[in-house]
């Protein structure tokens, strides 16, 4: 039998509400969150939680024991608000200049405080021990390998991982939770280009790498719409282009950045080959140079058939079968992919958006807000996961 967390997590609204709301008005970036930091300890202790701080500089892990023996399951979420100024009138608003919650990672920490709640009320039943991951710095920044880097899944080792992004595009309340790829694996590149400067009005004297950074950015657009299957996904961006310093001066060097997102690792070589191919053609034929750094952030999102089977059956149980839905991958990344490749997992999306409370602006936006009514949801839904498996994982033919 699974516990009724959907109801019993309605009664902890308030609690979850007021969790967000504090962590959304102080805000802090990545591998800095240690006021966030201190308020999960201090939560989870109330709650006869086993604590460790410091995993992954500001990282926090909760360890619930259960009363009867079995595997442990692990259950994160990620700390780190954004380097955005918010633009809202919610008297909750970032009370932080230029730092914000623009991505929810304020919900996910709410509702995750809110399964360890559900889950220690229920400890004394349950078949194994339930590992919280409160990771810092999922921005790019590395704060799942970090966390590793200190230990985290050596002792104990969870046999599956459950975590869940809040999605505004999504419904409140409407659940994803598919096997197979999810998110992309996601690189960053830096690319410098070294002409020779020069007098404006002297080109021939002269390598400009201006010149030279337009036709490596017309180049780079054929990567993806010529020589990647038009059946696979990929995206190169350029973000930023910084080059020159005065009107009568020839630059000498341009520095660009960007990303690549890819699902397959045969697509993401191919991009990388193409990219260094076109690089060396453009700067060989024009006089220049370049540097190009590559920066792997994060693998893809692949989510294990079993384990998202337990992750569908407990969304079915709160939300109910018609409101888990199928939902095309995405092409942003997330380093939960980090424990994957050690744990099989899943990544669920849970839907947060309501545009007649003009709730739905795009994650990243300074607008960005979300329905807090999901919170409830999120902590059921991350604590009958976690129930679940411990249940049942282990009891399925062949398992
Ligand atoms: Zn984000
Ligand atoms: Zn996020």
């Amino acid at each position: 039998m699974t516990t009724e967390f959907r109801s019993e997590a309605e009664v902890l609204a308030p609690q979850l509400v007021s969790w967000r709301r504090d962590l959304h008005q102080h805000p802090e970036l990545a591998f800095r969150e240690t006021r966030t930091a201190d308020l999960v300890a201090r939560s989870l202790s109330r709650l006869d939680i086993e604590v460790r701080t410091h995993v992954g500089r500001t990282g926090v892990v909760g360890l619930l024991r259960g009363g009867r023996p079995g595997p442990t399951v692990m259950l994160r979420a990620d700390m780190d608000g954004l380097p955005i100024q918010e633009n809202s009138d919610a008297p909750y608003a970032s009370q932080v200049p230029g730092v914000m919650h623009a991505c929810g990672h304020d919900g996910h920490v709410a509702m995750l405080l809110g399964a360890a709640t559900l889950l220690s009320e229920h400890a004394a039943d349950l078949p194994g021990d339930v590992l919280f991951v409160f990771q810092p710095a999922e921005e790019g920044l590395g704060g799942a390998s970090a966390m590793l880097a200190d230990g985290l899944l050596t002792d104990p080792m969870p046999a599956a991982a459950f975590g869940l992004h809040l999605w505004n595009t999504m419904p409140m309340g409407r659940v994803c939770a598919q096997a197979g790829p999810m998110m992309a694996a996601a690189d960053v590149i830096q690319v410098v280009v070294r002409g020779r400067g020069g007098h404006g009005a002297l080109p021939h004297e002269a390598v400009d790498a201006i010149a030279v950074t337009g036709q490596i950015l017309s180049a780079l657009q054929t990567i993806v719409s010529r020589n990647v299957d038009p059946q696979e996904m990929a995206v190169l961006t350029i973000g930023t282009v910084h080059g020159g310093t005065a009107f009568n001066i020839i630059a000498e060097t341009v520095a660009l950045e960007g990303t690549i997102r890819t699902f397959s690792p045969a697509v993401r070589e191919t991009v990388l080959t193409r990219l260094k191919v076109l690089l060396d053609g453009i700067a060989a034929g024009m006089g220049a140079r370049y540097d190009l750094k590559v920066q792997d952030v994060a693998p893809a999102v692949v989510n294990d058939p079993g384990i998202t089977e337990i992750a569908r059956a407990a969304a079915v149980q709160v939300v109910g079968a018609t409101s888990v839905a199928w939902h095309a991958p995405l092409m942003v990344s997330e380093d939960f992919s980090e424990y994957q490749r050690l744990v099989p997992s899943c990544y669920m999306l849970l839907g947060s958006g309501n545009p007649a409370l003009g709730l739905d602006a795009p994650h990243h936006n300074p607008r960005f807000d979300f329905d807090e009514t999901v919170l409830p949801v999120g902590a059921a839904l991350l604590a009958m996961s976690a129930e679940r498996f411990l249940i049942e994982g282990f009891a399925r033919p062949g398992a």
